[in-house]
């Protein structure tokens, strides 16, 4: 019989069990994976991300470090370049064996290549059900990822407006290309899907390339994607994967009595631009601060859980909202916050600092909001002095 069991060892599952562990609960950690695996993924962590670790990442599990990005649209591309940090590169498979391995540093149990088939309250706790035997704890985590089995006893499934199909691929690329045209930059694609985006994230000997969009304006995405590759120069030697994201944009429930969800299984992710990485550390010690105090004073009643969706709402969810309505200025064809941004640094500038965790989409809204007459002046001046030649006066 353990205190806790997590079932999924992604990000959200390895946070959690370390935390639990940590806290000096019996922990077990179950994956129906073994590690390393590859999971489809940009592999990109944000400054927030990387601050909310709380411990440096391996030097060898680093890919790249980026400090700048190239914004393309149709044949237009400008680069914003802040001067510090911006992205961690990592590869998944190497990035998740770690965590997972602080997990069982921590204390943890981690059970591999066993599978969670289900879970039902028991007289005084749990059973997991899995691939292998009956489990036994006092409460579960449920970080199985967006297709969690776990999530079936807590809430419906999500929408099709609530999903994003992502597509990718990894292209190997010779390294002086990579260094001519990338180095620390990552490229961010806008007009070619609706209400999403595409990327390429470099890493030491592949390009992360992918798609992002939700569910109904998905079809055709692949295509997309080659077509992409194909236009930077590649052929052939890659292949195309895809994975959904959950994105619902605010609070489903992810409490039942002895039973939360974390990460994707709970739909935590960014729905601007589909972080989900961040977000899955975050609610997997959320949900360890609140089964432990639980689990103290013996109350793992619905009830008493419901206090972890109110902190999950409280740090990041209620900014979601902000993120929506951004999605849908930042993402329509017709390039208006493309034009914008790049004629007025100080939008990017403000922007970055919702990934590096400083500002929040909620300020930026309403820092933007009144002065767009002023971006939308600086960049009709900026068009009439490039397509007059006059440089108005000083
Ligand atoms: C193409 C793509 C690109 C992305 N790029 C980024 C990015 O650059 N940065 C970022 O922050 N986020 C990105 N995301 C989102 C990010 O990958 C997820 O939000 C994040 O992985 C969520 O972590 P998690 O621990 O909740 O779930 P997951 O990482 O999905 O882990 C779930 C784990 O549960 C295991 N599992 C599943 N079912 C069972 C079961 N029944 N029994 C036992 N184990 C089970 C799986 O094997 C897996 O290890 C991207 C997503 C996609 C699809």
């Amino acid at each position: 019989m353990h205190d806790v069991i997590v079932v999924g060892a992604g990000p959200g599952g390895a946070s959690a069990a370390s935390a639990c562990a940590s806290k000096g609960l019996k922990t077990l950690l179950i994956d129906e994976a073994r590690f390393p695996r590859y999971k489809l993924c940009g592999g990109g962590i944000s400054e927030a991300a990387r601050k909310l670790l709380g411990f440096n990442i391996p030097k060898n599990i680093i890919e790249r470090e980026v400090s700048a990005f190239r914004l393309t649209r149709r044949n237009m591309a400008f680069e914003f370049r802040p001067g510090r940090r911006l992205i961690t590169m990592v590869l998944r498979d190497a990035f998740d064996t770690f965590l997972a391995e602080k997990a069982v540093d921590a204390g943890a149990d981690f059970s591999q290549g066993e599978r969670a088939t289900g879970v039902r309250r028991a007289r005084d706790g749990m059973e997991v059900t899995t691939s292998k035997a009956v489990r036994k704890a006092r409460c579960v985590v449920g970080a199985d990822g967006v297709n969690s089995v776990l999530a079936q006893h807590v809430r419906p499934a999500f929408g099709k407006f609530e999903l994003a199909l992502a597509v990718g691929a990894e292209v190997p690329a010779p390294a002086k290309f990579m260094e001519d045209e990338f180095g620390d930059t990552l490229e961010i694609e806008v007009g070619s899907v609706h209400q999403g985006y595409g990327w390429i994230f470099p890493k030491r000997r592949v390009l992360s390339f992918g798609y992002v969009t939700v569910l109904p304006f998905a079809s055709g995405l692949r295509h997309t994607l080659s077509e992409y590759i194909r236009k930077r120069g590649f052929h052939g030697n890659y292949e195309v994967t895809g994975h959904m994201i959950p994105m619902p944009g605010r609070l489903k429930k992810c409490w039942a009595d002895r039973l939360l969800l974390v990460g994707d299984a709970a739909g935590f992710v960014d729905p601007l631009h589909g972080e989900g990485i961040r977000y899955a550390i975050k609610s997997g010690r959320l949900a360890a601060d609140v089964l432990a105090e639980a689990l103290e004073s013996d109350d793992l009643s619905a009830e008493a859980l419901a206090r972890y969706g109110a902190l999950c709402r409280e740090d990041f969810m209620d900014d979601f909202k902000w993120a929506r309505r951004l999605s849908r200025i930042i993402y329509p064809p017709s390039g208006l916050f493309f034009w914008l941004a790049e004629c007025n640094p100080s939008v990017i500038e403000n922007f970055v600092e919702t990934l590096s965790g400083e500002n929040e989409y909620e300020k930026f809204f309403k820092w933007s909001a009144p002065r767009f007459p002023l971006f939308m002046a600086t960049a009709l001046g900026k068009k009439i002095v490039k397509k007059t030649g006059i440089a108005g006066r000083h």
